[in-house]
């Protein structure tokens, strides 16, 4: 199998696709075909390991790795150190149809550990393969989750750095705490100031910059994104969808061959794409429910088949979907294009120039077939939370709310009943105060780790490590930048 752009004709291989992040013509690396799993296959994931399943479906995925490198990698990246679950990505029953499948039990307490601990593995391997000898240079945007998930995936891997930057007052204060006290010795974080989109926007065009690229490779650099564009981060995502549905089949919620929703809390897209990669795949999905906050650009997307970034950017209790520049959507757009490059290269100039496209009614419908979208605003969001504790006792952290609350709405305006996995994305420790305040009215003064110590006491779940020992690290990265000076930022910090 090799990869396309999705703006043009490149065919590169997996590695290569990698080791590049975005293609030159500025377009997403998308498999030229999809390698079904047969329906047996399927069946025989149920007795495995994570670590087994996720070598059954990286292979697919990474042609120009061998057996024993996807073997070592993926152990090295799922090891007990690092997953605190044995399961890795366990599924959780919560009521009669609905599962929870928890993806934060990595060190960084959000799904983006189960890529972005597996990535380090996969780029060190593609720049061999690559003859690349240079220091590959990992260049992250982050919404909040991914900047730690990076640094700590990278950090102190030989050969690489990271340099994270995030929006100065777009995140959380443990988002925040947990990145500028990363440690290491290639580890860099730098506060735009901006939102996240202008800090993505910013990281797109240093990609695009030749005189950028000259400039780090007269230091002896080469760059690379572990931003979710990366083929590397999507394809170790594709895996949990199929170990969620050999778990049910194993818990004997569904039988082989039946149907499931997942319901994915959605920022930059690449989360729920991966679900309809599998989909392609041959995993049995019924619906794949889109779930956006207040910023629900996506859920607009697929009501009108219009995208339009013409709209007020909203800070909102779920900050890593605070997103109107949805990069992975262009991985879907080139499949409901019916793979036309030029037709992509249309619709990104007039989002670039105009702000908008429109896919047409036609496209729309197909979409619809697939996808449902719709929104939960900071009170729909809160309410969900309470709602869950309340009914199931379960506790949902706020990204994985605004998908209970779509969840909700779409099965009371369809009726479908359909099991569904609803992807948890974050620990709710991650954002205690916020949910101490959807149970009790009172969020202790906004201070998480009073939140956290509440939390723990009236939930009984217990607070995870990293969140304890996170107030005593010593900060240790400061630096600022303006949005038109991210260039200079990355020189100063990493030559
Ligand atoms: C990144 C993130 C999301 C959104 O995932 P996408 O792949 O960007 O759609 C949702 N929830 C949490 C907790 C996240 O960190």
């Amino acid at each position: 199998m090799s990869f396309f752009s999705t703006r043009g004709e490149s065919c590169v291989t997996a590695s290569q696709a990698i080791l590049r992040g975005i293609a030159p013509d500025g377009g997403l690396y998308v498999p030229a075909m999809f390698q079904a799993v047969p329906p047996e296959r399927l069946t025989t994931l149920t007795d495995m390991k994570y670590e087994e399943r996720a070598v059954i479906i990286l292979k697919r995925f990474l042609e120009d790795f061998s057996i024993h490198e996807i073997e070592d990698a993926v152990k090295a990246a799922y090891s007990p150190e690092r997953f605190r679950h044995p399961d890795v990505a366990p599924i959780v029953k919560m009521d009669q149809a609905t599962w929870a499948l928890e993806l934060f039990h990595g060190p960084t307490l959000a799904f983006k550990d189960i890529a972005l601990q597996l990535l380090p593995h996969l780029l060190k391997l593609s720049a061999e393969k690559n003859g690349e000898d240079r220091e590959v240079c990992i260049l992250v945007a982050t919404s909040g989750d991914t900047g730690k998930a990076a640094l700590e995936g990278f950090k102190d891997v030989p050969g690489t750095s990271c340099t994270v930057f995030y929006p100065l007052d777009g995140v959380s204060d443990v988002q925040k705490l947990q990145m500028v006290t990363t440690g290491g010795s290639n580890t860099h974080v730098i506060a735009v100031k901006g939102n996240f989109d202008d800090a993505q926007t910013g990281v797109k065009e240093l990609f695009c910059s030749e005189s950028f690229r000259e400039e780090m490779a007269k230091h002896g650099k080469v760059l690379s994104s572990a931003n979710s564009i990366n083929l590397g981060r999507l394809v170790p995502q594709v895996v949990y969808y199929f170990s969620a549905y050999a778990d049910l089949l194993k818990q004997h919620a569904i039988a082989a061959g039946d149907p499931v929703n997942f319901c994915v809390p959605t920022g930059n897209f690449g989360d729920i794409l991966a679900a309809y990669y599998a989909m392609n795949m041959g995993l049995p999905v019924n619906k794949l429910i889109c779930a956006s906050n207040r910023n629900n650009v996506l859920s607009d997307f697929f009501q009108t088949g219009i995208y339009s970034t013409h709209r007020t950017f909203f800070k909102t209790i779920s900050p890593s979907m605070d997103i109107l520049v949805s990069s992975n959507l262009e991985r879907l757009l080139y499949e409901a294009a019916d793979r036309d490059g030029a037709l992509i290269r249309t619709w990104m100039t007039q989002l670039k120039e105009n702000g908008s496209y429109s896919v047409g009614e036609q496209r729309r419908d197909w979409l619809l077939n697939i996808f449902w979208g719709d929104c939960a605003d900071n009170k729909d969001t809160l309410g969900e939370i309470k709602k869950r504790w309340e009914q199931d006792r379960y506790l949902l952290d706020p990204h994985t709310a605004v998908g209970g609350h779509v969840l909700r709405e779409y099965r009371k305006a369809t009726g479908d009943d359909t099991p569904t996995v609803l992807v948890a994305t974050a620990s709710p420790y991650k954002f205690a105060a916020d949910v101490l305040s959807a149970l009790t009215g009172d969020n202790a003064g906004g201070d998480p780790f009073k939140a956290s110590e509440e939390l723990e006491k009236i939930t009984g779940i217990p607070m995870p490590e990293q969140v304890k020992t996170l107030r005593d690290l010593p900060v240790r990265h400061t630096a600022e930048c303006f949005k038109d000076r991210m260039d200079k930022a990355v020189l100063d910090e990493t030559t």
